[in-house]
């Protein structure tokens, strides 16, 4: 339902602003053992009541009460229930325009199947035991010092070999001991080997796309989101008790956390699944979305409609979201699904909100330049070239990704690391973590490939026809390389590091699988026993362990990286060489760090600045023992990478 309020700029306006804008933090159900409060934002609304209910299921129809709202401040209405509610159903009913509408509370904490319907919770009763001393285990980290895995709840154990009992639900996570059909660790202890520092999981929140009575039904990766501060119900147990999904992602989490890894949301605020049908709309009838004054959606996200962040209603919804999964969930990292389509206002103050609380809690997100309608004059968005104005928000840097693997555009294109030509003097910028939009290093996400398009693997056999796996995986090696050893943030996409294949049963490649089925989704587990595969996964190890081990590679500001780097000149073809001088880094052990880069197919010879080097990175081998002892020259082999320490 798009209504005129919408386009014709009365929600945006001033007038309209000071009179309903509610600032406080009690939208929604608040539950005590005598009595729940309940109240809403509705200032359109005539009427308003609350109404509960035994079930979560909108067919079933049995009806525990509806109590009148009274209007209160600011455009809200609220109720007082007697009672001890806790597991009771809930929507709002709302008379607008002579007009009633049913919908679930958008400040819903707990909800019933598929979302539809609140429930009034006693949060503390969802608290697995040992919650209240649950923390992140990389408080002390700064966001350079993360190596950020992301990963799809279900991907991550519905294989048959992954050896997890809860498949594709949130308790997959709190399993230990599991393996893979040749005994080799799976799950959670295969994250913890690995040495990754924090989990980036795809969203989790309530999305539309997948019938949570049928789970098996369907696949997405849920950039739909129904309602936002509620996990998804395909993940949990029992998708009809509220509880359940609150209380086993907290297990999923504590887990996480008892292993040392910390947890990022994945957090879509830029659209929503359905505008017409959102219950913040409908309460509110468009207030939620930018609609353009020929009253159609705004449709920068390319999903149907974006969210108007702007809005002081939404703005302060957002930043209360946040909030709530931080100190709710112990969430510890947020990435933003297209935050270009946010304005700087928002995620500013929900940056600042949440670091007075807990200044380790990262942020990161897509940052690209969006084409939406913004419903106020002077709104700046969240986009790399404003990377200034958000100076503890974190950009995906698609600068990097493209010159290594190719133009995303067209799949057919090689990159650095498969044999294009051209790009040294652009990647020198980028291997510094300072693509030409980054004040910073600590604002740039460095990689390869995530979720969207072809995987790193994908790419490379496409790109280079013909080649066969070792020659890819070399091609792969050196791109894990660029990620690990640049100065910025790094993120891989689960599985690249044993080189995961999105094929179908006809075994073609997929690109965009996000409602492909498990087939092409799934972590295959057992590839951790093929040579390749496993030769690779070692490889990610070594990098992600040398990286641990060197502050150099971790650097803060733009000022210290250009301190320390120092370009070699005169290399042979495309090959790239870098010395970091450490001598005067924090916590750093060696002097100088060389890093050379050779994606040429002939052997490139390196004279070595004087004294002895230590070899820790060399051919299929990295980690932080030494390989070797070097001075003079050094020969390094085709498409690969050496790091010498002195
Ligand atoms: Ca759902």
């Amino acid at each position: 339902m798009v209504n005129e309020l919408a386009w014709d700029g009365q929600y945006s306006s001033e007038e309209f602003e000071q009179k309903y804008t509610y600032n406080k933090k009690d939208l929604g159900a608040a539950w005590s053992k005598e009595h729940t409060t309940f109240r809403v934002w509705a200032p359109l609304a005539s009427a308003c009541s609350v109404v509960g209910y035994k079930e979560g299921d909108k067919e079933s129809k049995e009806q525990l009460f509806e109590v009148p709202m009274e209007p209160s401040e600011q455009g809200t209405w609220a109720a007082e229930v007697m009672g001890d509610l806790h597991g009771v159903y809930y929507t709002y009913k709302a008379t607008i325009r002579d007009e009633q509408v049913e919908a679930c509370d958008p400040y819903a904490k707990a909800v019933g199947v598929n979302g539809d319907r609140a429930m009034v919770i006693d949060l503390a009763r969802s608290n697995p035991e040992g919650w209240g001393e649950d923390q992140n285990p990389n408080k002390e980290l700064a966001i350079n010092d993360a190596i950020i895995y992301e990963l799809h709840v279900r991907d991550f154990s519905i294989d048959e070999h992954s050896g997890m009992q809860h498949k594709g639900e949130f308790l997959a996570f709190t399993e230990q001991g599991t393996t893979n059909e040749y005994g080799q660790s799976t799950g959670v202890d295969y994250l913890k080997d690995l040495g990754i520092t924090h989990v980036h999981l795809l969203p989790v929140y309530d999305y539309g796309s997948v019938d949570e009575r049928d789970r098996d039904s369907a696949f997405n990766w849920g950039y739909d989101p129904k309602n936002y501060n509620v996990p998804e119900g395909t993940y949990a147990t029992n998708p009809y008790d509220g509880e359940v999904r609150i209380r086993e992602m907290k297990q999923m989490v504590k887990s996480l956390h008892d292993n040392g890894i910390s947890v990022i949301m994945d957090v879509v605020y830029n659209h929503v699944y359905d505008a017409g049908s959102f219950c913040f709309n409908q309460l509110v009838p468009g207030y939620f979305t930018r609609i353009s004054k020929d009253g159609v959606y705004s449709n920068g996200s390319y999903c149907g409609n974006d969210t108007a962040s702007e809005r002081s209603m939404v703005h302060n919804y957002i930043v209360q979201s946040i909030l709530y999964w931080m100190e709710e969930f112990h969430i510890d990292g947020f990435r933003f699904d297209l935050v270009g389509l946010i304005d700087i206002d928002t995620i500013n103050e929900l940056v600042r909100e949440v670091k007075a609380i807990r200044p380790d809690v990262i942020f990161y997100g897509e940052g690209w330049d969006m084409p939406t309608v913004v419903t106020k004059n002077d709104c700046k968005m969240a986009i790399q070239m404003n990377s200034q104005l958000t100076p503890d928000f974190a950009y995906f840097n698609d600068s990097i990704r493209d010159l290594m693997k190719g133009k995303y555009s067209d799949v057919t294109e090689a990159g650095y690391v498969n044999g294009a030509k051209g790009k040294v003097d652009e990647l020198k910028g980028n291997l510094m973590g300072m693509p030409y939009w980054a004040p910073s290093p600590a604002q740039v996400v460095q990689y390869s490939s995530c979720h969207d398009d072809l995987g790193i693997y994908d790419r490379l056999q496409i790109a280079s026809k013909g080649a066969d796996k070792e020659t890819l995986a070399a091609y792969n090696r050196l791109a894990a390389a660029i990620v690990f050893l640049s100065e910025g943030i790094p993120f891989i996409h689960a599985g690249e590091e044993f080189l995961r294949t999105k094929v179908n049963e006809e075994g073609k490649i997929i690109s965009n699988s996000y409602n492909s089925p498990d087939y092409v989704n799934k972590i295959r587990w057992n590839q951790l026993h093929d040579e390749v595969c496993a030769e690779t996964r070692a490889y990610y190890k070594g990098l992600i362990a040398f990286r641990k081990a060197h502050s150099a590679l971790r650097l803060r500001t733009a000022e210290e990286v250009r301190k320390a780097f120092y370009f070699m000149p005169a290399l042979e073809g495309e090959a790239i060489a870098y010395q970091i001088d450490a001598r005067e880094i924090e916590s750093e052990q060696a002097d100088q760090i060389l890093v050379i880069l050779n994606p040429e197919t002939t052997t490139t010879t390196i004279t070595l600045p004087k004294g002895k080097w230590d070899v820790f990175v060399e051919g299929k081998q990295a980690g932080t023992n030494a390989i070797a002892t070097v001075e003079g020259t050094v020969e390094v082999p085709p498409i690969s990478t050496m790091v010498l320490v002195q």
